[in-house]
């Protein structure tokens, strides 16, 4: 199964503050050639790069981080998620500071972005990523797995103890139309009693009403919601955002319980270590080619 390489037709830019970080940046999405991937590109540190893929991964903890050495770019997810659903393979993301900017703790503002400067379609193909039997992690109470189809389709549940959220469920067949209707218009989300821990960990310094749904005991304290069931539609949008460092298109029936960054990455890291032996028959060949530049 392959698909048609994409990349952007225009150079495109947005600015605003990190959520972790509270560092204002700006990204500058640039179109590359076929076969480059994507990469984040430190504009303010020499141009150093960094392939946007699994292996790169440094850090998951309440976002997904990626670098090389000592260098990093933080809350990746969003933007990522964006770039999967409309398609883009190839692509430069320049960036001149540590963190991608939260905007509205969405994914629409990106979707805008590459929408604005336009999809070119290149002459080259890639292969899809396809499992040919289930893939399963479970931690605790907590899982997530990937059965054979031929489309992406996310079953995501989430169950908190909380008067507003409570149990949510939403099975969501992945498209770009889709995805810009049910799922990037979510938000992140947080809870005042996690603040003051984040912030003596140096995280959530960028966080405001503007850029977080923020929670308290009892409910939501920056009404009103985009989605009555916007948690769970967040939780999706983070799960594409992470599935976007295999490199590559994925399809198949993922069903996710409880999971969260440092579950979908250590998904997707088991979904790589499988792939060779469980995709498709006739790709094996180019995809373990593909997964080389993954180890
Ligand atoms: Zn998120």
């Amino acid at each position: 199964m392959f698909v048609q390489r994409k990349t952007i037709n225009a150079n495109v830019s947005i600015s605003g503050i990190g959520l972790h970080s509270g560092i204002y940046t700006t990204v500058e999405l640039r179109p590359v050639p076929a076969g480059s991937g994507i990469t984040f590109v430190r504009s303010d540190l020499g141009g150093l790069r960094i392939a946007a893929l699994q292996a790169s991964t440094t850090a998951l903890d309440h976002a997904t981080t990626v670098g090389k050495d000592d260098v990093s770019v933080g809350t990746v997810e969003h933007l990522l998620s964006s770039i999967m659903a409309c398609g883009i393979t190839d692509l430069d993301i320049h960036i001149d500071g540590p963190e991608i900017p939260i905007i509205d703790g969405s994914a629409l503002p990106f979707m805008h972005l590459i929408d604005a400067a336009g999809v070119r379609v290149l002459d080259t193909e890639i292969p899809v990523l396809r499992v040919t039997q289930p893939i399963e992690l479970v931690e605790g109470d907590r899982s997530i797995r990937i059965t054979p189809s031929n489309r992406l389709i996310i079953k995501y549940k989430i169950d908190f103890d909380h008067p507003t959220i409570g149990r949510e469920s939403l099975h969501f067949d992945f498209g770009h139309d889709s995805f810009l209707r049910k799922i990037a218009p979510a938000r992140t989300f947080g809870f005042m009693r996690d603040v003051e821990k984040l912030r003596a960990a140096g995280l959530a310094r960028g966080g405001s009403v503007e850029n977080c749904i923020v929670l308290d005991d009892r409910g939501v304290l920056n009404g009103p919601l985009r989605f009555k069931d916007e948690f769970v539609r967040h939780k999706i949008l983070d799960l594409v955002g992470d599935l976007a460092l295999i490199g590559r298109p994925i399809v198949g029936e993922i069903t996710a319980y409880r999971a969260g960054h440092a579950m979908h990455s250590r998904f997707v890291e088991k979904i790589l270590r499988s792939a060779t032996s469980t995709i498709s028959r006739p790709e094996t060949a180019v995809a373990a080619k593909a997964l080389g530049t993954f180890a």
